[in-house]
């Protein structure tokens, strides 16, 4: 892009347009995932639809790939040589309590929408750190802690704002560009940068909730307690578990402070009593160093699970589960321990996340029993993050338990690849979202993500088609473009 059109942007967008050097560019791109180091040709900081039909104009213009970045916690392919437009500043949190919905812009994050609902005795379907972005995690589906008793996040949403390829601003329903609706609620950023996204609220002020720290000597017996109290558990108890060795921090409590753990993370929305008889075999495989459950204000869902706040290397890998049994069990912990460079989590799926939504999305794997998650301890500065072979090594051992796949919210870093992404929906979903893909994006702009691959262009890996997405190459060049500003598909 030359200056005199860079100056063109600039002038049609309220917010810093930046190239990488000038002041304010590291700012810019900074996010939570500092594992890829990104080198976008130009950096649009949106302030809001008007901004980011600017951008992808220009960006169709000048041949650019477009990618969006809101907190940086799920960036995947890095945005070399692209347009990157970042939302934090487009973060307006607008809750409609007679509606039970609210309407969350681009940079929302769900800290903040929990926190505007709770006056209202509302809450949204957040994830287990509210400091993520709402509009990506709901696009990727959203599995929270609230999950079982109300689906994904992505069963919640109402109607999108988006900017199509074509740099048109599109309102998207269960009425308005249905394929676009289904696609868009599971598929990711893959069919147009989201500006606004109205959610449905759920009626939810307290939740029962909180951590059973047990040994991780014990781990065997906790996990297989778990995983059968949640086979037969109400929906309206979530479960998971993390096998971790805890930092050896101040802000840890001692009772677990540099130990090999296995944390249990319960949340119900049902009454403490019956909830704690639902728990009771997990609660007599062992006796936990420290118990933190409690009734707490649904603002403080993000304590259930306690993810790292800090920007950090990401390192991660997953799997869905179709059952799991002891020798699930048996297998993780053949992996997991307090010399593996990596922890595990377990969360338990059912009850609604299996259960379409009135109007059916493109979210994979539904009907998983539990997800399999490793992340990589952070690694010391310098040393490069884990190579993850022992993390595959475990996914590989657990092949007996899958279909294969993971939930797409799930695959995160440079490692992820076309396999990964076109494996986190059932064959059904991929076509069906190859075939929306084709018709709403066919030159491929939108390829900073999980991609879907328009027909025609072949699996490309992520890193590949971001190399591919330098200025003036055209991806999916046999399929008919879309010129810039033309009447799109659909319209
Ligand atoms: C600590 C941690 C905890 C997590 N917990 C959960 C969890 O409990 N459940 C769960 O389901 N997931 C969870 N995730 C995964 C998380 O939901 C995804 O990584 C999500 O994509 C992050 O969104 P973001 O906006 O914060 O990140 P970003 O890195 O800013 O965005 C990620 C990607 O989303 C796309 N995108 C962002 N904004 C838009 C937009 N406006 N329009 C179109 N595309 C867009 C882009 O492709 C972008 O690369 C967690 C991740 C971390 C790091």
């Amino acid at each position: 892009m030359t200056a005199w059109t860079i100056g063109a942007l600039a002038r049609q967008v309220a917010g810093p347009v930046l190239r990488p050097g000038d002041d304010g560019c590291a700012g810019e791109l900074a996010g939570f995932d500092l594992a890829v180091d990104q080198r976008p040709a130009i950096v649009v900081g949106a302030t809001g639809p008007a901004d980011v039909i600017a951008a992808v104009r220009h960006a169709q213009e000048a041949g650019f790939a477009v990618g969006v970045q809101a907190t940086g916690h799920g960036i995947t392919v890095p945005a070399d040589d692209a347009l990157l437009i970042t939302t934090r500043r487009a973060d307006a949190v607008r809750v409609d309590p007679a509606d039970r919905s609210a309407w969350l812009g681009a940079g929302a994050i769900w800290s903040r929408v929990l926190h505007e609902a709770a006056p209202f005795g509302l809450a949204p379907l957040a994830g287990s750190a509210p400091a993520v972005g709402a509009v990506s995690y709901t696009l990727g589906g959203g599995l929270g802690v609230l999950g079982r008793r109300y689906g994904f996040s992505a069963d919640r949403v109402r109607r999108l704002d988006v900017v199509t390829a074509d740099g048109r601003p599109r309102q998207v329903s269960a009425d308005e560009h249905p394929d676009l609706f289904w696609a868009l609620r599971g598929g990711g950023g893959n069919f147009g940068v989201v500006t606004g996204m109205q959610v449905e609220l759920v009626e939810l002020s307290e939740l029962y909730g909180g951590g059973l720290f047990f040994p991780g000597e014990a781990a065997a017996g906790v996990l297989a307690a778990m995983l059968a109290v949640g086979c037969g558990a109400p929906d309206e108890i979530g479960l998971s578990a993390a096998l971790m060795v805890f930092p050896d921090l101040a802000t840890v409590p001692s009772a677990v402070r540099d130990r090999w753990c296995c944390h249990v993370r319960v949340s119900s929305t049902g009454s403490p009593g019956k909830c704690e008889q639902v728990i009771a075999p997990i609660r007599h495989a062992a006796t936990p160093l420290l118990d933190t459950l409690r009734t707490m204000p649904v603002t403080d869902l993000g304590t259930i699970h306690n993810d790292p706040t800090t920007p950090r290397a990401t390192n991660t890998r997953s799997l869905v589960l179709r059952t799991a049994d002891d020798d699930t069990v048996a297998t993780v912990l053949g992996h997991a321990g307090p010399g593996a460079p990596f922890g595990v989590e377990v969360r338990q799926l059912g009850g609604a996340l299996a259960r379409q939504p009135t109007v059916p999305n493109a979210v994979g794997h539904r009907h998983g029993a539990v997800t399999v998650y490793t992340t990589a301890y952070p690694a010391p500065a310098g040393s490069g993050a884990s190579g993850g072979a022992d993390e595959q090594a475990l996914l590989d051992d657990l092949a007996p338990w899958t279909d294969g796949g993971a939930l797409v919210n799930f695959l995160a870093g440079p490692h992820v690849t076309p396999t990964d992404v076109r494996t986190a929906y059932e064959p059904e979903i991929w076509a069906r979202l190859v075939q929306v893909k084709t018709r709403w994006d066919p030159d491929n702009v939108f390829r900073i993500n999980h991609n879907i691959p328009p027909a025609g262009t072949g699996t490309v890996s992520p890193g590949t088609t971001a190399q591919a997405g330098r200025a003036g190459v055209v991806v999916g060049h046999e399929l008919p473009a879309l010129a810039p500003h033309q009447e799109g598909p659909g319209a």
